[in-house]
């Protein structure tokens, strides 16, 4: 895709998440001519999700009206510390490290980059580059909303979203030479099927750079007790090294390079060759 694709351009990408097919563009909306379902558009958003999250039985996607109301103060100069000195401890990498280890495991990258559940781009937008051309998907239209109001500001190029479910990208196979997913893989309903359908629209041996929670030694986290409970009523999963390495394996990704700081994993893997 060209660098100075506009809007109508950069909207050829996606593709219908029922059906994988290409999709049409028409007023106000991109059309599967296969399955006629149409997706909205709404402020150059594509709304690949449709429906109200708010009475799902995954209370991740209940709490949607909070994640929205939380875009403003997302990248705020309280929020990150505070979660991940609590919950993972203070041995936890600052935003800005771990902005730059997310980055840096995707920089000989070149193309498009995925940005699973983007949020307001925290990570996209810092790398996005002349060539590097960011995806972002997420749930949460106020993130969403906020992350383009940002990138209208700042002037980041090659930035792109588009509201749409882990479990079904609006995209074809094997279209990305990288993927990132920061801060959200412990919060999908099953990591092997989120991780399987990030693997299906990358190209062979492209790099996954992650950060997520890991039973460590740090915060609030190395508790059993708490993991238990952020599972059982937050959804939220925290994950052993070798249950990681397994899930992996499973979704079709190899050469694991896990690191952990307090109950903090990061980690990169790439898709298999074949
Ligand atoms: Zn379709």
């Amino acid at each position: 895709m060209n660098a100075d694709a506009g809007a109508a351009g950069e909207l050829g990408i996606y593709a219908c998440p029922g059906c994988k097919r290409g999709l049409r563009h028409e007023e106000g909306a991109l059309r599967c001519p296969n399955c006629s379902q149409a997706y909205p558009i709404r402020e150059g958003i594509p709304d690949f999700i449709g429906e109200e999250l708010s009475r799902s039985a995954d209370p991740v996607l209940r709490r949607m009206r909070f994640i929205d109301r939380m875009a403003r103060i997302y990248e705020s100069r309280l929020w990150y510390p505070i979660v991940l000195n609590l919950y993972c401890g203070f041995a936890s990498p600052s935003l800005a490290q771990l902005v730059s280890r997310m980055s840096q495991n995707v920089q000989p990258a070149k193309g498009r980059v995925l940005d699973v559940a983007c949020g307001p781009g925290t990570y996209g937008r810092r790398i996005a580059s002349p060539s590097k051309e960011v995806f972002g998907i997420d749930i949460s239209m106020g993130m969403l909303r906020q992350g383009a109001a940002y990138v209208a500001r700042e002037g980041t190029p090659n930035v792109h979203f588009a509201r749409a479910r882990v479990e079904a990208l609006p995209f074809e196979a094997g279209l990305f030479d990288a993927t990132v997913c920061c801060g959200s893989l412990h919060l999908f309903a099953d990591t092997v099927t989120a991780l399987r359908e990030m693997a299906r629209v990358m190209k062979p041996t492209a790099i996954l750079s992650v950060f997520t929670f890991t039973a460590g030694r740090g915060g609030i986290l190395k508790f059993r007790g708490v993991r238990d409970w952020n599972r059982r009523r937050q959804g939220l999963h925290v994950f052993e090294l070798p249950e990681m390495e397994q899930y992996l394996i499973a979704s079709g990704f190899e050469n694991f390079q896990p690191e952990v700081a307090g109950s903090i994993l990061m980690f990169s893997a790439r898709k298999q060759a074949v």
